[in-house]
């Protein structure tokens, strides 16, 4: 089970090793804003693109787009973004703090100074950023960062049906910066006010939307499942019916279990043609398909997966950290802290390690990095015991570690070691990539 404490060691382990660092440090820290450091862009990025490659490069039925951020304003009037995309706000008439009043707990006890009854009524606060075009801060230049990547892909609608010539059921996929002025942001990357998402509206005839709808809540289910998220970690949590948004008739989370409880990952709605349609209304154009072998016209109902990129890299940080006790070599144990990264995520894919600063053993190592970085992402490491480079590399998820020793000078053969079962096995240098290709299949 994971404890509040395994959050703080992940954090700690993030700034540590250049995962994950408070933005704007060193001016103290900036409202909850994170910046990804070498190691973590690499995993973030290594989430990305195993959600693309399952949405997009896998599939026939689903392409993608990458709409600009800012939009025009018409944009949310449509979607209904502008009248209600509110959270309730409250603040405590005794500490002065401000929270979501449906993030409150049932005690009605403020969770910041424990007085009860204190809160003011509860005000609706939107969400979105706003901004101005151009150099004059008018009405007129309003603008917002978009609150999600959705609407991108449904004003975008009629320009990609008919140049990628799909008919429904096919999707559309975008990955992209969100902007939510959250009222309480926090648990690290959980919640934050700018963040990135990965989402998929699947357009398809109204009558199949329930087909699609379950076929999604399985499928994303399975996708985290098949990275490395156990299953006891995960659940599927259908919307109660006051819970859904006005525009769903169906939704479901895809919830993991955090240090501090349960908690959204993904969410699996049934959009129907709500957003279409408003679109078509408020722009004038026509946003429906016509079905040619049935001679009819319509509006495609509208199935989205939505995950958070952050959320996603955060719940497979804390699924892949373990702190383990292991032989030191010398009779007793150590604790090694390790990250059982599924090796498609892993930042690195391999380090390679010479024994020692020997100058005979130095070009070699750096003969075989040179040969391995076309391949994968990897890392050198010839600082410290061999022992300490290991941890090194296993607190930050590296699947494997090739140690380049005297012996390859004669045979020119190293030593790779598997990050978790730690067995070593013996690989000449000739047939170096094509072994670490059949463990790491892309
Ligand atoms: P929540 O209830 O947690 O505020 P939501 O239901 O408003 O989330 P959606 O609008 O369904 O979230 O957005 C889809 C996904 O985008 C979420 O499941 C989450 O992974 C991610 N996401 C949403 N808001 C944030 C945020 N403030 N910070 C990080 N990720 C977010």
């Amino acid at each position: 089970m994971a404890t509040p404490d395994q959050m703080d060691r992940v954090v700690n382990l993030c700034k540590r090793r250049g995962l994950v660092f408070p933005s704007s440090e060193i001016y103290g820290g900036f409202r909850s804003t994170w910046d990804y450091g070498p190691l973590g862009v690499e995993l973030k990025r290594n989430v990305k693109d195993a959600w693309w490659r399952s949405m997009v490069q896998l599939r026939d039925d689903i392409v993608g787009l990458d709409a600009a951020i800012l939009m025009a304003p018409k944009v949310w009037e449509a979607s209904g973004h502008l009248a209600t995309f509110t959270d309730p706000l409250v603040d405590c008439r005794s500490c002065k703090e401000r929270f979501r009043a449906d993030h409150l707990p049932g005690s009605g006890a403020c969770p910041n100074c424990g007085a009860k009854d204190s809160f003011t009524e509860a005000r609706h606060f939107n969400l979105m950023f706003k901004t101005f075009v151009g150099p004059v801060e008018d009405d007129a230049a309003v603008a917002y960062l978009r609150p999600e990547t959705a609407q991108g892909i449904f004003v975008n609608f009629a320009n990609i049906q008919t140049t990628s010539r799909k008919k429904p059921p096919f999707g559309v996929a975008q990955i992209g910066k969100s902007f939510r002025n959250e009222i309480t942001p926090g648990n690290f990357i959980f919640r934050t006010r700018e963040f990135e998402q990965m989402e998929m509206e699947y357009f398809v005839p109204p009558g199949d939307a329930d087909h699609w709808y379950e076929h999604w809540c399985q499928e994303r289910l399975r996708w985290h499942l098949d990275l490395g998220i156990p299953e006891s970690k995960l659940r599927l949590r259908p919307h109660d019916p006051e819970e859904l948004s006005h525009y769903s008739t169906a939704t479901s989370d895809v919830e993991y279990e955090f240090p501090w409880g349960w908690g959204e990952l993904e969410g699996i709605a049934n959009r129907t043609d709500f957003d279409l349609k408003q679109h078509a209304e408020s722009s004038g154009q026509e946003l429906t398909y016509f079905d040619q072998e049935n001679d009819r016209r319509y509006v495609p109902y509208v199935i989205e997966p939505a995950l958070g990129a952050d959320r996603a890299t955060l719940a497979f940080l804390l699924a892949a950290y373990e702190e383990e006790d292991v032989a030191n070599g010398k009779g007793g144990t150590e604790k090694r802290t390790v990250l059982h990264l599924d090796p498609r995520l892993a930042p690195i894919k391999a380090a390679v390690l010479p024994l020692s600063r020997n100058e005979r053993l130095t070009p070699i190592a750096e003969e075989i990095a040179g040969a391995l970085r076309p391949h994968f992402m990897i890392d050198v490491d010839s600082s410290g015991s061999i022992g300490r480079r290991y941890r090194r590399q296993d607190e930050v998820g590296t699947p494997y570690c090739v140690t380049v020793d005297f012996d390859t000078l004669d045979d020119h053969a190293v030593t790779v070691r598997d990050r978790d079962s730690m067995t070593q096995e013996r690989i000449p240098v000739d047939g170096l990539v094509t072994y670490l290709r059949e463990q790491l299949p892309w």
